[in-house]
């Protein structure tokens, strides 16, 4: 018989949702929780004030998710089912790639475990180190062991459509392609690892990168796609590419409403995230479909992350975050319409 993971495994595309816990501040402001999670793959968003439920309006649009996991789900139960069964059949030799979209706020770097701002005990919780710890366990397993593969790290931002090599000093990076469509950032760093413990101080290192000179933490980060490539390349043929395993920590959806904003950079920017997260939702959804043409040359964004959307061997995982309050309601209606949509 199969098994919950066997399932998910067997699925090109997954699409999952997880609300976290009211904070400290909302439970404060007394904010209400409007977001209910009745089963495993059904969530239900409560009207504002009227507290009506919303199923029905949702189920109108065919409203339905791979998993929905509530306030209680920890980051190892969401690993379990979302990035996990990636990770595997990256070692299949796919291309995976696995995004968390979502409102500032929303959960999306506690997700991928990539604050390391203050304290440190998300850095040995989140994605990024239980998929790292996944991938050393898995180098060397005897199924795999014949393959000859070496892990390499990039981990990289894209902020108004230009690429940042998080791991050498936020250089700027050109995207190129080749004739035969093959799409390279040039020049990004790619550190061969041979421990989860070499991936995390990667990372730790990269996600200070992101951050530095703002002065308030998240507010750069959230306008950037963060972008953690593992590369599993073949020593015994010249290092070619074996395979690619991508944890996309994207750019917070919610700045598509401030229509009131004058400031013509902060337009820029955010016509700029609007725009990739369109083109990344019709890359999904033609791949999903089996398209022949995959929109990818539409954003930077979509053109680095070519190959997930490219051949046979694509496998996706959409994790997208909502926040419970009643206040992010909007937000979170949105987050859940485009999650939908992304099918
Ligand atoms: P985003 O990256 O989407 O902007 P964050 O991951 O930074 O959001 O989360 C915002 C805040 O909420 C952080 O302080 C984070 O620790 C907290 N948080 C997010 N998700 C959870 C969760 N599932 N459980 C507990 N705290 C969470
Ligand atoms: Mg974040």
């Amino acid at each position: 018989p199969m098994s919950v993971d066997d399932i998910v495994e067997s699925r090109r595309i997954c699409v999952c949702v997880r609300k976290r816990p009211l904070n400290k501040q909302e439970v404060a402001r007394k904010d209400i929780d409007v977001v209910s999670i009745p089963g495993r793959g059904s969530l239900l968003v409560h009207e504002p004030k009227q507290k009506v439920d919303l199923t029905k309006y949702l189920e109108n649009q065919v409203f339905k998710f791979d998993y929905s996991f509530d306030e209680t789900a920890t980051n190892d139960l969401v690993y379990r089912f979302t990035a996990k069964p990636l990770v595997h059949a990256a070692f299949e030799g796919s291309m995976a790639t696995c995004f968390a979209y979502g409102q500032t706020g929303s959960g999306k770097t506690h997700t991928m475990g990539g604050d390391f701002h203050g304290k440190h005990q998300n850095s040995t919780s989140g994605i990024y180190f239980l998929a790292a710890q996944e991938v050393f366990s898995l180098l060397s397993h005897r199924k795999y062991a014949g393959l000859d593969l070496s892990p390499y790290v990039s981990f990289f931002e894209i902020y108004n459509g230009k690429v940042f090599d998080l791991l050498n000093k936020k250089a700027e990076l050109r995207v190129l392609e080749d004739e035969h469509q093959q799409v390279q950032v040039v020049g990004l760093d790619e550190v061969f690892v041979t421990k989860t413990d070499d991936v995390i101080k990667l990372i730790e290192m990269g996600s200070a990168c992101r951050t530095s000179g703002q002065t308030s933490a998240n507010a750069n980060s959230s306008r950037s796609h963060a972008i953690l490539q593992i590369t599993l390349r073949r020593n015994d043929r010249g290092s070619t590419l074996y395979s690619k395993f991508s944890l996309v920590d994207l750019a917070g959806n919610e700045r598509g409403t401030d229509i009131n904003c004058n400031d013509r950079s902060t337009l820029v920017e955010t016509a700029k995230i609007n725009g990739s997260l369109l083109a990344l939702k019709e890359c999904i959804r033609s791949l999903g479909r089996n398209s022949e043409h995959i929109p990818f040359r539409l954003t930077t964004l979509t053109k680095v992350l070519r190959d997930s959307f490219i051949g046979e061997n694509s496998r996706i995982c959409m994790i997208a975050m909502v926040s419970p309050s009643m206040v992010s309601c909007d937000y979170t209606l949105n987050t859940l319409r485009y999650a939908d949509r992304v099918k």
